[in-house]
């Protein structure tokens, strides 16, 4: 496995592949690899012919008062693990080869950039917009493959390559979770054996919702009571936002018709964790 932490290195490698009439698969993260980050990796072995997965923990995409300088960090251990995920190529680059001196371009989506997330992480989007459009020019991937638990970030991203013309297809994949439910992610390091336990309560609001919807709940009103009463019952946990949305709009939606996707971020004392699920109309339905 070839690592690369120069863009313009990475630019030219691409070129060659290009060249070559390779299909090329990028799979952007921000290190410290768990299983899901593992899962996008061998999906974009079975789709392509190189595998660039790019690791890089974007300054642009973190708040002042964000974790950029406790984001956990392991370039061995990820090395090592992308090795055995038959990765081609992992791109390291570094914040001043992604933003060097002067730099003052960036990338706004508008609407689905706006609310959940965006809400409570202003410029976040932005980060996120910015740093994938510049991932895609680097590595000109046919494929870039993103993980659903981060919904909005996959449609943002969706949006953002539709509507900038960017030769390059967005693939999202499922959720992975640890065998009681937690969505993994990186953030799941910084949980105390408490917390951990505690963290649990936002798998356990998808599940109970997945039931009240498949025995006929549908109302905006009813689904988000049981959310927030759940919730709230869990100690050291607090709503950041719930919100039941259109899949494709992200629009809150007053009622599943069809199918809805619900959207949680909860802190866990001073550990924000968010998590989602798709939930589709029960066709028992009442006469
Ligand atoms: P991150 O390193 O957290 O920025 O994530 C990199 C990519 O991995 C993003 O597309 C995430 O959505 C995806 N990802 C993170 N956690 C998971 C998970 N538990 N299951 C599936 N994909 C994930």
């Amino acid at each position: 496995m070839e690592i690369i932490s120069d863009p313009h290195d990475m630019q030219g490698r691409a070129r060659q592949w290009r060249g070559q009439g390779l299909k090329v698969v990028l799979v952007p993260t921000m290190g410290f690899f768990h299983q899901g980050h593992v899962s996008l990796m061998e999906y974009g072995k079975t789709i392509g012919e190189r595998l660039v997965v790019s690791l890089f923990v974007n300054p642009a995409q973190f708040g002042p008062q964000e974790d950029l300088g406790r984001y956990p960090r392991d370039l061995d251990r990820d090395a090592r693990l992308a090795r055995d995920a038959g990765v081609d190529c992992l791109y390291t680059p570094e914040p001043g080869g992604m933003y060097p001196p002067g730099y003052q371009t960036f990338v706004e989506v508008e609407s689905l950039a706006d609310g959940l997330c965006g809400a409570s992480r202003p410029g976040h989007f932005r980060g996120v917009a910015t740093v994938v459009l510049k991932l895609l020019n680097q590595v000109s991937p046919q494929v870039a493959v993103f993980g659903e638990k981060d919904y909005q970030q996959l449609m943002v991203v969706k949006q953002m390559v539709a509507d900038l013309n960017v030769p390059t297809e967005i693939v999202g994949r499922p959720i992975v979770r640890e065998p009681d439910g937690l969505a993994m992610s990186s953030r799941n390091t910084y949980l105390s054996p408490e917390e951990r336990a505690a963290a649990l309560c936002l798998y356990r609001a998808l599940l109970a919702v997945r039931e009240l919807v498949a025995t006929g709940a549908k109302s905006r009103e009813h689904i988000l009571a049981a959310v927030r009463q759940l919730i709230s019952a869990t100690p050291g946990s607090r709503i950041d936002y719930v919100s039941l949305v259109d899949p494709a709009t992200l629009q809150e939606v007053e009622a599943i018709q069809g199918e809805a996707r619900l959207l949680l971020a909860v802190w866990i004392n001073n550990t924000r964790l968010i998590d989602n699920t798709l939930l589709s109309e029960s066709r028992l339905c009442c006469v």
